[in-house]
């Protein structure tokens, strides 16, 4: 082990996020456009490169690896890059190995994800509807994700499902999302709708659904207790006492969650952001193949670290999306 990471802010930084493709089977309307194009494969990291930079983050103090994307499980071999990382789960350098997926593949993973010692797993689902299913992600059938679901519980896998709160899309599902989650026994959260990347076809604006309304509504049904749990993200914690169900919110549009962040985000090209919000990058990828040591590329994921922003600059305040995002979620794995 080498010294940790420790930022500007004194925020020590334990949790990397890792996009292993900008690729999607799915085209959701508030992350990509439908005619999306993808980067030539050759500038991606391989998943030797994958398991080289994230078992040096590892050495330097990562606990957490969360895989996402693009859709983590469409990429090739994927599972020989999770059961590669297994051996920091064995040796206690690394707590936990997740992934944040779109489900449609799941069914095929769920038993040699449990195998590569994955113990919990983050679905997005907007909708239990067929219909809205389709429309919300142009490409996607609710019945594949369905079946993920089922096949991630059975292998013993604990699923959270992801909700983007939409306007006059889901609002009208806000109880069924959140009892059929309770029935299922999985936690449920909310994420307001982020301004990334110029989609062109949907307006930011008319879609947000302000979680501090979506609270309130829920509220005409259940007993909300804040919890003070904080895992060093966006998200907050709610109990919902009728049901004793656990309620996530993540706000990074209305709350100011900055000062415990305690993440950073590498890119499937090996770009280093270490704001969700900000465009500061380093590129990784470079001093990676510079050397085989692994010491060029060291110095400079702590040359990226010592530039983590104090935080980012979301504000839909005056009715227009400020410091707006160029960038799509596919390209920094949300
Ligand atoms: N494909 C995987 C999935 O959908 O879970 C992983 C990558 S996806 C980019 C990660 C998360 O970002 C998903 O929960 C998705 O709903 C969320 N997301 C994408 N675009 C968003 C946006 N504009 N605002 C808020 N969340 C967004
Ligand atoms: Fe794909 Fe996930 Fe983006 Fe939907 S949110 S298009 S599933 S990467």
């Amino acid at each position: 082990m080498t010294a940790p990471l420790i930022d500007p802010f004194a925020r020590a930084i334990d949790y990397l996020r890792v996009s292993v493709t900008d690729r999607c089977d799915f085209r959701c309307v508030y992350c990509m456009s439908e005619d999306m194009t993808f980067l030539p494969k050759k500038d991606l990291l391989t998943l030797e490169e994958l398991d080289r930079m994230c078992s040096t983050f590892v050495n330097m103090g990562v606990k957490k690896l969360r895989i996402t994307g693009g859709e983590p499980l469409v990429r090739r071999n994927i599972m020989t890059f999770f059961n590669s990382m297994t051996r920091h789960l064995e040796s206690g350098a690394l707590s936990e190995l997740t992934l944040t997926t779109n489900g449609s593949q799941l069914h095929r993973y769920a038993d040699d994800l449990y195998a590569a010692g994955v113990r919990r797993v983050n679905i997005s689902l907007d909708t239990l509807d067929d219909e809205k299913f389709a429309k919300i992600t142009r490409w996607g059938r609710l019945a594949n994700v369905i079946r993920g679901i089922d096949a991630a519980q059975k292998a013993g896998i604990r699923v959270k499902i992801n909700a983007v709160a939409l306007k006059g899309f889901n609002e009208s599902e806000l109880f069924t999302i959140t009892e059929w989650c309770a029935e299922r026994d999985m936690d449920l959260t909310w994420i307001e709708v982020m301004p990334m990347g110029d989609l062109g076809n949907e307006d930011r604006l008319d879609q947000y659904w302000a979680l501090s309304d979506l609270r309130k509504k829920l509220a005409e049904q259940y007993t909300l207790t804040e919890l003070t749990e904080r895992t060093g993200g966006p998200a907050r914690y709610m109990r919902l006492e009728e049901s004793g169900q656990k309620m996530g919110f993540i706000t990074p549009l209305t709350h100011n969650f900055c000062e415990s962040c305690n993440r950073v985000r590498l890119t499937c090209t090996g770009e280093l952001y270490m704001c969700l919000g900000q465009e500061d990058v380093a590129d990784l990828r470079a001093p990676l193949r510079a050397s085989e040591s692994n010491e060029v590329l060291e110095n400079a994921i702590r040359k990226a670290i010592a530039l983590k922003p104090k935080g980012h600059d979301f504000d839909y305040s005056r009715q227009q999306v400020d410091g707006q995002m160029t960038r799509h979620m596919s390209h920094t794995g949300g």
